[in-house]
């Protein structure tokens, strides 16, 4: 609890400090879709991870049209990319967000839901606070969310500047697979990680 409070007191009052000095309050966020090419991340039948996550990123590139929110494409294609190349572009694009879309896997078929991680060495806390916004997103529309995780993950330990992992679903959980394998669900997905950056 007390770590709890110290999180909301830090974040009270955080903006956008960094953003584009031409316009102040457009904020640059970077949309890292997992995966690509060869790699093809998690699979059911025929339904693949590195495509859902394709097409979320292209949903909320489309949502954030007219807003004051800039998306940037990490990967526009079915390409593969390395996780140090990876990080070597988003570093020389010196986003105010990078968020890395995924979609998990498991054994038994009855787990489900949405889990969002940040770097262990979250030092700033500003990672910590937009993934603790992405995941009280999804909680309004009553989507299963765990508490906000840390991990060792090669990209997040290896940006200077806030990143989050998000994976948005099970592949192996039939209810998951509506939202991740269908157009609608898709766009549902990307409305809650942009209505999280509003
Ligand atoms: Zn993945």
């Amino acid at each position: 609890m007390k770590f709890f409070c110290f999180l909301v007191v830090l974040c009270v009052g955080f903006n956008f400090a960094t953003a584009d000095p031409t316009n102040p309050t457009k904020i640059k966020v970077v949309i890292d879709a997992g995966h690509g090419g060869s790699d093809t991340g998690a699979q059911s039948n025929s339904i693949l991870e590195k495509q859902i996550v394709a097409d979320v990123s292209s949903q909320l590139k489309e949502l954030c049209t007219d807003k004051n929110i800039e998306i940037i494409l990490l990967r526009t294609g079915d390409e593969f990319m390395s996780l140090q190349d990876r990080v070597d572009k988003i570093q020389s694009l010196s986003p105010d967000l990078v968020i890395s879309l995924h979609a998990n896997y498991s054994k038994n078929r009855e787990r489900n839901g949405v889990e969002v991680f940040v770097a262990e060495n979250d030092f700033t806390m500003e990672s910590s606070y937009f993934g603790t916004k992405i995941l009280e997103s999804f909680k309004r529309k009553y989507f299963k969310t765990s508490a906000l995780q840390s991990a060792n993950f090669f990209l997040l330990k290896n940006l200077n500047c806030p990143a989050v992992t998000i994976e948005l679903g099970f592949l192996s959980n039939a209810e998951d697979m509506k939202y991740l394998n269908s157009e609608f669900g898709q766009k549902f997905l990307a409305q809650q990680i942009v209505s999280s950056l509003d």
